[in-house]
């Protein structure tokens, strides 16, 4: 059994005094979401009323799951922390380098060699340091930690931005970059600012087409893509408890699509039966015997007002299936309208394809429902006009549903079956078209539709609903059929119409699986050799970065000044760059080449002064850097507001880092950005005055000062020698605490948790 019970334990034991605790604390009652946290708090936060969406608090998530894309580059660097094991139960689930082509067999088979050196290099290190190993073929990270991990009151993060669907359960389950998971496995606290809760009143109950997606393509249409920004949305109401796990489990994966922290849901009924269905039935008791502390308490849901920051109610039994899109999910169609949209817009009519699964929507509930349409399609004589896809979450559902029959209802239907990955989701897809231009429209049940997004083509109009809409509309290939009020006609000339989807909510014969595909890791991994090929161009084990010296400091060159906005797209692109998101110095090429040049407003494109003082090379930013490095020039970038926002990736900090970039100064930073800089050993500084960035000129020599002095809210110094033999100087500011100031002092964080861990 790969979930950790004795962790469950612990945290079950611990939860009914620290609820209570924390109840005292804030005097008054408390949301599931408080609970959650609240029982989480790291030791460096202790126990005290914290203000929503203003104080920084650090956390002690009970668990951590890595996909393999972004698994890479974190492994990476917490193999230099010099820990023997993770400090909390930890998994590598390979999902995303699967590209959906041919069917499950071929395109699986084609990934383990394409992807050999990384796969080989993510079951070494996980099997070394005691992470779980979901292997290639096994499914879904979300939909493998549903079934395996995820538990009712517990707190995880992922390297993954739909990692709240484990919310499905009942945990705050958090979507991170992968410098937060090397803090949690290397044990260091985890800091996250104290989110907002937004609450969401379920009452009714569904009935034919609609299903748990609607509730959350509902809730994307009112809230929009930002309006879960910073917060977390916390689901209650008898309408909730009516929906099944799984399908608590989509409205939270898609929470991720209005920019929610998470979502969650109260442990109920439905979370009982998924947990014992999934042979979990100790923790189903477990949860039973502290469930009170596993819900909000019963005033915050009688007066949600009171102790929401915000408070939606949506009535279930009058919701109508969605469809939202295209390019974006808050795009939300009630399907009574849709087909007036799609007129309206001018959206290609024809459907071309219809895709099923993912993550977001492969419960057998899904499946069963999806599959009760194919049947019809066949049993009346349907002929489906578009392609249609089923891409299984996992090889437990896959198995399941192929033993009990609805792959093979898919099949006859001309559905293709895909393997238990991310396939089109993300992108990996080799699309079958004679026109890869076309104007066009799919549909699919996951959760993303963002522009190019599945197919890389710009006019694919790809829209998002259910499985069970995606099926009919799959099964009609036309936009504007409303499956609820329209018919079709048969290969007879007959109108027919489909009835509602119909389906249960777990297997009668309980799930089943022959290879789950999860391998444990070693009892004892001391021996264990770490493979990386050294020709490897994707993979490169790092070299612990050397601290920053005040000579270093001294005489520093100008790598880039960038203007306007600079987010870490701009500094660490991603596209085709993710391929070399476990070698660093590869990934480096991409260091802030689509940066604004303040001097010449454009990109890549700087000034070098490494061959001449007087006159500028003008090279690409990497380039520069790495001549000022091999020169032993160090360097420095200026920026402007919030620099660094937008993704956590900690590339955007390693990169130039690894680049002999010693200090990043700008008007203000984004709050994740600037912990990773600190993180890595590097000076992140902000303008007392931020009218100082206008001082700073291209072929400045610049140096900062009192970095030897350097403590907690002491400003340093810096002074500009500009090219006409004028100075300039003036004060840096900077929120380094006296732990981040010993980072800088070691390197880097992980060199200061080895050089502890070695003491
Ligand atoms: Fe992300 Fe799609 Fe994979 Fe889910 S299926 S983890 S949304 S890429």
């Amino acid at each position: 059994m790969p979930f950790d019970l004795d962790m469950i334990k612990a945290v079950y034991k611990a939860l009914p005094a620290r609820v209570e605790e924390a109840r005292k604390t804030l005097g008054r009652p408390l949301t599931l979401t408080e609970k959650i946290l609240y029982t989480h708090l790291h030791p460096e936060s202790p126990l005290q009323n914290y203000s929503r969406a203003k104080d920084y608090v650090f956390f002690a998530p009970d668990r951590v799951a890595m996909q393999d894309a972004t698994a890479q580059m974190a492994l990476l660097q917490f193999m230099m922390a010099g820990r023997d094991n993770v400090a909390v139960p930890s998994t590598v689930h390979c999902d995303h380098l699967i590209q959906a082509e041919e069917g499950a067999a071929q395109d699986l088979a084609k990934a383990n060699d394409v992807n050999k050196e990384v796969y080989d290099f993510l079951s070494s290190v996980s099997n070394k340091y005691g992470i779980g190993f979901w292997k290639p073929g096994a499914g879904i990270i979300h939909q493998i930690v549903l079934e395996n991990y995820a538990f009712p009151g517990g707190m995880m993060i992922g390297t993954d931005s739909h990692t709240p669907n484990a919310g499905g359960l009942g945990m705050v389950a958090i979507g991170v970059g992968g410098a937060d998971a090397v803090d949690v496995m290397a044990g260091m606290p985890w800091e996250l600012k104290m989110p907002k809760v937004i609450g969401v009143k379920l009452t009714g109950k569904m009935s034919g087409w609609t299903s748990a997606k609607d509730v959350i393509l509902k809730v994307a249409g009112i809230l929009t893509v930002k309006g879960g920004t910073g917060a977390i949305v916390e689901y209650f109401g008898d309408g909730a408890e009516s929906l099944s796990c799984t399908g608590k489990g989509t409205i939270c994966n898609m929470g991720a699509e209005i920019g929610a922290t998470t979502s969650t849901f109260g442990y109920d009924e439905a979370m009982g039966r998924y947990l014992r269905a999934t042979e979990r039935a100790e923790v189903a008791d477990l949860a039973d015997g502290v469930k009170e502390h596993l819900t909000g308490d019963a005033e915050c849901y009688a007066n949600p007002e009171k102790y929401f920051d915000q408070v939606i109610e949506i009535n279930l039994s009058e919701l109508e299936p969605h469809i939202n899109g295209p390019y974006t999910p808050d795009l939300a169609w009630p399907i009574s309208k849709f087909a007036q949209a799609v007129k309206e817009n001018n959206y290609p009519q024809k459907l071309e394809v219809g895709l099923i699964g993912s993550c977001t929507n492969s419960s057998y509930e899904d499946l069963d429902r999806a599959a009760s349409l194919a049947r019809q399609a066949v049993d009346k004589k349907l002929k489906v006009k578009s392609e249609f896809t089923v891409t299984p979450g996992s090889e437990q559902i896959r198995f399941t549903v192929d033993r009990d029959g609805q792959l093979q209802d898919f099949e006859k239907m001309g559905g293709v079956v895909l393997a238990n990955a991310c396939g089109p989701c993300i992108g990996q897809w080799a699309r079958h078209t004679d026109d890869p231009n076309r104007a066009n429209s799919i549909i699919t049940s996951f959760n993303r539709n963002f522009s190019k997004r599945n197919d890389g083509n710009p006019q694919t109009r790809s829209f998002v609903a259910s499985p069970e809409i995606v099926t009919a509309m799959a099964i009609a290939g036309d936009l504007t059929f409303n499956p609820l009020t329209d018919t079709l006609k048969n290969e007879n000339g007959e109108d027919v119409k489909l009835d509602p989807p119909t389906g249960v909510e777990l297997p009668a014969k309980g799930f089943a699986v022959e290879d789950a595909g999860f391998i444990p890791p070693a009892a004892d991994g001391s021996g264990i050799e770490v493979k990386v090929d050294p020709n490897s161009d994707r993979l490169e084990l790092l070299t612990p970065f050397k601290p920053i010296t005040q000579e270093q400091l001294k005489g520093m060159r100008l790598l880039i000044k960038a203007k306007g906005k600079c987010t870490t797209d701009h500094i660490s692109m991603a596209g085709p760059w993710l391929k070399y998101r476990g070698h660093l110095d590869n990934i480096s090429n991409n260091c802030f080449i689509g940066a604004i040049n303040f001097f010449n407003g454009e990109m890549n494109k700087v000034a070098n002064y490494v061959d001449s003082e007087d006159e500028a090379e003008y090279l690409g930013v990497p380039d520069s850097a790495r001549k000022y490095k091999a020169a032993g020039i160090s360097t420095v970038v200026f920026g402007e507001e919030n620099y660094g926002e937008g993704s956590s990736r900690e590339h955007a900090a390693m990169e130039p880092r690894h680049l002999g970039v010693r200090a990043v100064i700008v008007k203000s930073f984004a709050r994740i950005h600037e912990t990773n800089l600190k993180k890595q050993g590097m000076l992140a500084l902000t303008f007392v005055n931020p009218d100082d960035y206008e001082k700073v000129r291209q072929d400045d020599k610049i140096d900062i000062l009192g970095f030897n002095e350097m403590a907690p809210d002491k400003n340093l110094t810096v002074k500009l020698h500009h090219k006409d033999g004028s100075t300039e100087e003036f004060e840096v500011a900077h929120t380094y605490n006296q732990a981040q100031i010993d980072w800088v002092s070691a390197g880097s964080a992980l060199n200061k948790i080895r050089e502890e861990l070695a003491s």
